[in-house]
């Protein structure tokens, strides 16, 4: 199955910002891509958790299967990580999903690409440098 990825909302990146809302796809070295969705839950029992999804169907916008929260880092913890959902902690495919995402499975990765947002004002950050940062230029107060 092959997903139409516009390249063009795209940003090449070293490793993915888990912090920052939105999509990220990755060209593995033996060919194969995946995309990945990060969001933050709106409403409900889980509101303001983040959670990591896999696309797994050919509609861009509906496909897309939960498999862990994204934990912000803490004190003694540098990187975000994703705590995988227990139903799938048997799934070695979603864990090895995770450890891509947490960058620990980085020999196997081509290439990283991320569409992200503004962590402040929700606007679609245009550069590398400004998902490195998870705000745009105007946040970051560099305009
Ligand atoms: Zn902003």
């Amino acid at each position: 199955m092959c997903h139409n990825i516009s390249m063009s909302t795209f940003h090449q990146i070293e490793s993915p910002n888990l912090m920052v809302d939105g999509t990220i796809t990755v060209l593995l070295k033996s060919g194969k891509h995946f995309t990945y969705r990060l969001s933050t839950v709106r409403k409900g029992d889980l509101e303001g958790k983040r959670i990591a999804a896999l696309l797994t169907g050919p509609d861009n916008n509906a496909s897309y299967k939960g498999f862990g929260f994204i934990i912000s880092p803490e004190e003694g913890i540098t990187d975000p990580v994703i705590k995988v959902w227990r139903k799938y902690l048997q799934s070695e495919a979603f864990m090895k999903h995770a450890q891509l995402l947490e960058g620990c499975a980085n020999e196997h990765v081509q290439e990283w690409m991320q569409e992200g947002r503004c962590m402040k004002c929700g606007r679609k950050l245009t550069t590398p440098e400004s998902l490195k940062a998870g705000v745009g230029p105007v946040c970051a107060g560099r305009k």
